[in-house]
């Protein structure tokens, strides 16, 4: 494909027309898929991106013997950096009476999360919180294999309103060892991990939730599971893409400034520090992870697939096909699936060559 003006303007519209809102071009001239993982930055994008873990999700939970395991859906959240607003997302259920000694109504949204003393608010330990959640669920999947060798996982992590990570955890154990739900949320919730940027003890918060359910007999119980954790995805960065009432942009402000000011490595000067974390409230972890198969462990997927397996293979797919396919007009959901995750595999080998989302 030349890259002259007419074959570039086709291109591009080619992968806008099949769904793509802005197409990127590549090093060697062909425009491919944004690759976003946002939904509000590019719908298309986010839902290939999601379509690639939820195959990774689905083959942990059916492609197995299912009869000999069990299967949890675990949530963990962050403890509190002080009492924030409780608004209510709809109008069906009755809100609790917030902190601030009123029952808010879905109308108060633009107090969702918000401080109720922002001058006395811990910013900092709350994107320091954020910063080292990742070594937080690094010491609480060793414990749970501590207790049950056979723990597999697929996690999802997402913001919530205050600005701070949550996780939902598929997890499956063998039935031989499977504990009760109960027994797996509260070993789970009460690991610790020590900062390795400033030492401070980094802790779960009271608030955890831990369901078992099964695979064969309640498939559409668990499928339920399945999409609600997954949908999260779709949501990565606080409010993107959304209106943004001054209240919750001035405490994402703050948040902003405290992430910025915080270390991201032990020997970070955080003035002259690049590093995305600075960018994100602190986080760094990626969205969805799933535990990797090795010598002595399955892995989450049964079947052994993981993203590194599908981009291999998708790349390759790529180099040898993709120009060849997009010329002979093939199928266009088969080309479109290549390109946007090959882009991926590009971007990833190169993290540092471009900031897009
Ligand atoms: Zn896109
Ligand atoms: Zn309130
Ligand atoms: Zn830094």
């Amino acid at each position: 494909m030349r890259a002259d003006t007419s074959t570039t303007e086709t291109g591009a519209a080619e992968v806008i027309a099949r769904g793509c809102v802005r197409p990127i071009k590549t090093s060697t001239g062909i425009w491919v898929r944004c690759g976003s993982r946002i939904k509000s930055s590019c719908g298309s994008c986010a839902e290939l991106y999601r379509g690639d873990w939820a195959s990774i999700a689905r083959s942990g939970v059916f492609d197995g013997p299912v009869q000999n395991y069990r299967f949890y859906l675990l949530t963990l959240t962050a403890p509190s950096f002080g009492a924030v607003h409780r608004v209510p997302r709809s109008e069906t259920k009755a809100a609790p009476v917030c902190g601030c000694g009123v029952q808010h109504l879905v109308q108060d949204a633009g107090l969702r999360g918000v401080p109720l003393r922002p001058s006395s608010y811990d910013y900092a330990g709350q994107a320091a919180w954020n910063r080292d959640a990742g070594l937080l669920w690094d010491r609480t999947r060793r414990r749970l294999r501590d207790r049950w060798d056979s723990v597999e996982y697929f996690i999802v992590r997402e913001w919530q309103d205050r600005g701070v990570l949550h996780v939902h955890v598929l997890v499956r154990i063998e039935r031989s060892e499977a504990p009760d739900a109960a027994v797996l949320r509260d070993a789970a919730r009460s690991a610790v991990a020590f900062s390795k940027i400033d030492g401070a003890r980094v802790e779960w918060g009271a608030q955890a939730k831990c369901d078992a359910f099964r695979a064969d007999g309640d498939g559409a119980k668990t499928i339920w599971y399945l999409s609600k954790a997954l949908n999260y995805v779709m949501k990565d960065v606080v409010h993107q893409g959304e209106t943004v009432h001054p209240r919750v942009w001035s405490h994402l402000l703050a948040l902003e400034h405290a992430a910025r000011a915080m270390r991201c490595a032990p020997d970070c000067e955080p003035e002259f520090c690049r590093g995305r974390v600075h960018e994100r409230y602190g986080a760094r972890s990626q969205v969805v992870s799933a535990s990797r198969r090795t010598k002595r462990r399955p892995g989450w997927s049964f079947t052994g697939l993981t993203r590194t397996v599908q981009r291999r293979l998708r790349l390759e797919w790529f180099l040898a096909n993709v120009e060849a396919s997009a010329a002979a007009a093939h199928p266009a959901e088969k080309v479109e699936a290549v390109e946007g995750r090959s882009l991926r595999v590009r971007r990833e080998l190169a993290p540092c060559a471009a900031a897009v989302p």
